[in-house]
């Protein structure tokens, strides 16, 4: 059999997880992959919180699968902008999406021009090293008091770092201009206002717990706020997940008072964002109370509000996928329609399309959801091979257009070099990793130590 060219478009973990599925298939393959990031692992490096470094380390497992795999990477790369869908749908067999998600779920009434509001994705980036596209969200602006509207677990990684001693922080990857900020800023309280109750809280019952342990701060919560209708309590009696995250909430009332202090506020929707002099300084939440089937409660809006004064507000309500150029998208889910991970609306070209991973599913599920999911797409991938003999593709070299048209690159040997630099800078400076994330600085490190 002729070798098959596969495209690749993202290099988080769905599609580090594609290509592991498609070096177990034992077909001829040559594989590219492309990356709007300098580097590979997505959301791993840009996403996942820097003190979470078990989940970090994951990029030594996605490491292995890259390294074996007859895989070129190309970081710096935007599909649709840089390399478009007419350079590419002949050729290559068959294109895999795994862009994940764009953009935040925005909260409809705040103002996101202003520079201590801002989305999750925004402050996620931020402390990862990244600067995200949409941002104006200034953390200097922060203060010692900020609000955070959601209760998944985006959420509950932005509390925990915010909150957390800025010694325990150096450790990490965390960039040092970051730790300086958030310590710059004294963060004493943090405000979680989640629009349902405790039973219907998204975040996961290890996230929480390690929030809540956090032993420098005090957590405040209404006890009344925690007491469970007979249909939370359906759903805490059907739900492990449930369960164990109202259990953990019912231990922290009784918390000894400490400098720094969480609010969580349950059954507490926006009602307004107060703005003073080009910024936020407080909110309104509007009590609400749940309505409807167990695991489907949805809220109304009561006459019942309060006032919190804050420094700054931060939605953390989800993310959402972003179209591509050429293929067709769900507006309502931010998804692109599939069956079993190959496209539905299939373009006019030689190339057969592919998804995996958020812009398959949703933003939903851990790392390793991705897995089977990415397992079930190239599952469709293979039933397809077959057909792929009988197409004839363009002759395509994407280093030599990249090199045409002056676009700066870097290969999977620029990531090693850099990968090897930041572990052994991390060491020198007692952190985990010392990330390079401006391209000046990948730049120099690329021509001191290749
Ligand atoms: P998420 O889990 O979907 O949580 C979103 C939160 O925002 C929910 O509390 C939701 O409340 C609320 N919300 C949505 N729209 C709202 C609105 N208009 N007004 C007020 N509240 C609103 O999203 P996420 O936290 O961004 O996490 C995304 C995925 O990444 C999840 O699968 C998560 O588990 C995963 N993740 C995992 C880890 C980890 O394993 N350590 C860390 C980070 C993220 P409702 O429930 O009422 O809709």
């Amino acid at each position: 059999m002729d070798t098959i060219k596969v495209l690749i478009v993202g290099a988080g973990p769905s599609a580090c997880y594609v290509v592991d599925a498609l070096a177990k298939t034992d077909l001829p393959l040559s594989i590219d992959m492309i990356d709007r990031y300098p580097q590979p692992f997505g959301l791993l490096r840009t996403g996942v919180a820097p003190d979470h470094e078990r989940i970090k380390s994951l990029d030594t497992y996605f490491g292995k699968i890259l390294d074996q795999a007859p895989l070129k990477f190309y970081g710096n790369i935007s599909f649709g902008s840089d390399i478009t869908l007419d350079d590419v749908k002949d050729a290559y067999h068959a294109i895999f999406f795994c862009t994940g998600t764009e953009s935040d779920n925005d909260v409809p009434g705040l103002d996101y021009s202003l520079s201590n509001v801002a989305g999750s994705r925004d402050v996620v980036e931020w402390y990862n090293g990244y600067t995200s596209q949409r941002t104006h969200f200034d953390p200097l602006s922060l203060g010692n008091n900020v609000g955070i509207i959601g209760m998944g677990n985006v959420a509950l990684d932005i509390a925990r770092i915010f909150l957390k001693e800025p010694v325990d922080l150096a450790k990490t990857e965390m960039p040092q201009s970051c730790i300086d900020i958030i310590t710059q800023q004294h963060i004493s309280d943090v405000h979680i206002f989640a629009r349902r109750g405790p039973a219907q809280a998204k975040c996961t019952p290890l996230e929480l717990a390690e929030l809540l342990e956090l032993d420098t701060i005090q957590t405040l919560l209404d006890p009344s706020s925690i007491t469970l209708s007979d249909t939370d309590m359906v759903e805490y009696n059907e739900t492990k997940r449930v369960q164990k995250n109202v259990d953990i909430l019912k231990e922290v009332i009784s918390t000894k008072s400490r400098s720094k202090r969480l609010h969580i506020h349950f059954c507490s929707q926006l009602k307004e964002a107060h703005v003073n002099d080009g910024a936020v300084n407080g909110v309104t939440m509007a009590k609400t109370i749940l309505s409807g089937d167990p695991h489907q409660q949805q809220t109304t809006l009561t006459d019942e509000s309060y006032h919190v004064p804050l420094t700054s507000l931060i939605s953390s309500t989800g993310y959402k996928g972003a179209a591509l150029p050429g293929i067709v998208f769900n507006e309502k889910t931010h998804c692109i329609p599939h069956e079993a991970g190959k496209i539905t609306t299939q373009p006019k070209s030689s190339a057969t399309y592919y998804c995996a991973g958020w812009i398959k599913r949703g933003p939903q599920g851990v790392i390793g959801t991705n897995k089977s999911g990415a397992k079930e797409t190239v599952d469709s991938f293979v039933a397809d091979v077959a057909s792929f003999s009988s197409k004839s593709l363009q002759p395509f070299d994407l280093a030599k257009t990249l090199k045409q048209r002056n676009h700066t690159y870097y290969s999977y040997d620029d990531w090693k070099t850099q990968n090897d630099f930041e572990i052994s800078e991390g060491e020198k400076k007692n952190k985990k990793r010392f990330k390079l994330t401006k391209i000046t600085d990948i730049e120099h490190c690329l021509k001191t130590n290749s």
